[in-house]
């Protein structure tokens, strides 16, 4: 790893890490101080990422693709609800196994 400069008490070091875990906002991001004084030199990471517009989106789409399923077989609307919060649940199962069928070919 490369040697920086700490701009505190100006040794060549290599910055010791320290991992700040991301939220529902922001990705998990790394802090890197100087190993001979403690001093915060930079940190790298964490970039703003909104986690909540991928799981509203998947709710959306579940929902969506469960009414209209649902909603030919079964009229009424409970069904398509249960197969929705299905789809939902087990929407990275579901995937995988469209993402496979499609590699087959
Ligand atoms: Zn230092």
């Amino acid at each position: 790893m490369d040697k920086v400069e700490c701009q505190s008490c100006k040794a060549n070091v290599v910055p010791r890490l320290w991992r700040i875990e991301g939220n529902f906002f922001f990705d998990n991001s790394h802090e890197h101080s100087c190993p001979i004084c403690g001093e915060l030199m930079y940190t790298s990471g964490g970039k703003f990422h909104f986690r909540g517009i991928e799981m509203v989106f998947s709710a959306i789409a579940s929902l969506f693709i469960g009414m209209i399923i649902g909603g030919i077989f079964f009229p009424g609307g409970v069904v398509g609800l249960i197969l929705s919060v299905g789809l939902f649940l087990f929407r990275h199962q579901i995937k995988k196994i469209i993402m496979s069928k499609f590699q087959k070919i």
